[in-house]
């Protein structure tokens, strides 16, 4: 018999947003349980861009992906938050006393006096290239994310799209693989003008090819892999031998289970007010991705503002009469022992 993990918070998803409300409610001495889908920490960062820079974190002027998760982890390691992975969570239930009964796929239990959904855009799925026999290949010569850009080095790739990612994804190798082609349905591109300046240059250059076209069929020397075949816009078929394939059409908005627990959406997001970024049920809100508001935008630090604001929601929901005071870390005694400074913390400061 599986037992109930008794929190005062769950938070749904460990990307980010995810992990920095464990830090803001942390601040205000409460408790929380992280619950993600995927194996690992850090969402999108990590599961997307790991080793992309990101420029617009406030005071890091460039910041990893990866080591964004990582410096994330190391902040809010003193709030000992519980941490469970390969979990997706598949129900959320208020009861009448007020707290919910969270429940994942694989049978973990939370009583949880708030809950906190930081899904980013759910379950995330990769859009495929729609190949017959393709997903046999899929992780070994087929890949819909990177990784370890080392894995690409001297191979001779293929990379289908006309997004940021494809031409990013382009330029970077373009130099390091034994050859490239990027293929795309036709001959506009949606990336940013800058690099799609870039990749043409190559193109003219020679260093790299540009083939219009979409995906057809496997080629396959035996039962071993070989490359792809491309119809193209003239619909001519033309085979392209490579070592491995990297395709980046961008991501399902696959809400999952989250769309299924009686909250208010609105295109496939949550409806959240912007005092507390509750949802329209009290007791669970939303950062990050997941949510929406007038004048929202998708970025990290929108969502690390909106995990703060919640956190005073949920110290209010949880425990309505205690009066809330805005507090520094800077200054605040009970602040610092809760991020284990007390003792190194100098007297008077
Ligand atoms: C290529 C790329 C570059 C980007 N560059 C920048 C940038 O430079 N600056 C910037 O600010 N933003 C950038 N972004 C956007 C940024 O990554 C997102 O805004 C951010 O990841 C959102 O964080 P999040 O925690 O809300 O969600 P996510 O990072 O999407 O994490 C959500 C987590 O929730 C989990 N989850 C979902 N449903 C469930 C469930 N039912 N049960 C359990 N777990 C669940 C998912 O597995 C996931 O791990 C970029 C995005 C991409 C794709």
């Amino acid at each position: 018999m599986s037992t109930v993990i008794q929190t005062e918070v769950v938070i749904v998803g460990a990307g980010p947003c995810g992990l920095f409300q464990v830090f803001e409610l942390g601040l205000l001495g409460i408790k929380a349980q992280l619950v993600d889908s995927l194996a690992h920490p850090g969402g999108q960062c990590t599961e997307l861009y790991p080793e992309k820079p990101i420029y617009d974190i406030p005071a890091l002027p460039v910041c990893g992906a990866q080591e964004l998760v990582d410096r994330l982890l190391q902040q809010i390691r003193p709030f000992g938050a519980g941490m469970h992975f390969g979990h997706e969570v598949t129900g959320v239930a208020k009861r009448e006393d007020g707290r919910f009964d969270v429940v994942t796929a694989g049978g973990l239990q939370f009583d949880a006096g708030a809950v906190v959904i930081a899904g980013g855009v759910g379950s995330f799925q990769p859009k495929k290239l729609g190949v017959e026999g393709l997903d046999a290949f899929e992780g070994s010569h087929v890949f819909y994310r990177v990784q370890s850009a080392a894995a690409f080095h001297g191979q001779r790739l293929v990379i289908f799209g006309g997004g940021d990612s494809a031409l990013d994804w382009t330029l970077d190798l373009a130099d390091k693989a034994a050859s490239l082609t990027l293929v795309h349905r036709r001959p506009e591109f949606r990336g940013a003008p800058a690099s799609v300046e870039k990749m043409k240059a190559l193109v003219a250059a020679g260093r790299i090819r540009f083939v219009e076209g979409t995906a057809e069929s496997v080629l396959k020397n035996g039962e071993a892999f070989a490359g792809i075949r491309v119809k193209g816009s003239d619909g001519v078929a033309q085979d392209l031998p490579a070592d491995r394939v990297l395709a980046f059409f961008g991501l399902h908005p696959k809400l999952g289970p989250i769309a299924e627990w009686g909250l208010a959406l609105e295109k496939k997001a949550l409806l959240v007010d912007t005092e507390k970024f509750q949802t329209s049920v009290p007791g669970i809100f939303a950062v990050g991705d997941i949510n929406t508001y007038p004048g929202k935008k998708k970025l990290i630090l929108s969502g690390f503002h909106e995990a703060a604001l919640a956190a005073f929601g949920i110290q209010a929901y949880l425990y309505p009469a205690k009066r809330q005071f805005l507090q520094y870390t800077t200054t605040s005694p009970v602040m610092q022992k809760r991020l284990g400074l007390a003792d190194e913390a100098a007297p008077g400061t």
